[in-house]
């Protein structure tokens, strides 16, 4: 049984996108921090990136493990009513991804996905090592 209302529901939901914007404000204050200039969600490139990195060739996703279905990490349980809806919902963002990640590097962007689990885990390996793949991508 489904004891939780649509409204309720909806606000359970909107938690978890407040999550994710979390990551991405710390996430951009530590690039800003080591000095990189980004633009923030560019609507002008397939899937509206979380930052972009015009010098760097780079775009970053920072992706939600819930929304974006992580595989079987700790963030993406897939909720136990209207599961079938879940599941469908969140392929379409696995398959939505793919696509703008393809097309994205067929016009020669570097293209680097954050996970909310990694920066969740380990903020400073995860970032270190991003600004190291940051600066090898400089030619
Ligand atoms: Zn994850």
């Amino acid at each position: 049984m489904d004891k939780i209302s649509r409204e309720k529901r909806s606000n359970n939901m909107s938690k978890i996108r407040g999550k994710d914007t979390s990551i991405e404000v710390i996430t951009r204050k530590w690039l800003f921090s080591k000095g990189f200039r980004f633009r923030k969600n560019d609507k002008r490139l397939p899937g509206k990136p979380d930052i972009v990195l015009p010098k760097y060739h780079t775009v970053i996703f920072i992706h939600g493990c819930f929304w974006h279905g992580h595989g079987f990490c700790n963030y993406s349980h897939i909720p136990k009513t209207r599961t079938d809806f879940w599941i469908s919902k969140i392929n379409n963002n696995i398959n939505r991804d793919k696509i703008n990640i393809d097309k994205l590097c067929s016009s020669g962007w570097n293209v680097i996905v954050l996970w909310e689990c990694e920066l969740k885990k380990n903020l400073e390996d995860t970032m270190n090592k991003l600004i190291n793949d940051l600066k090898n991508s400089l030619p």
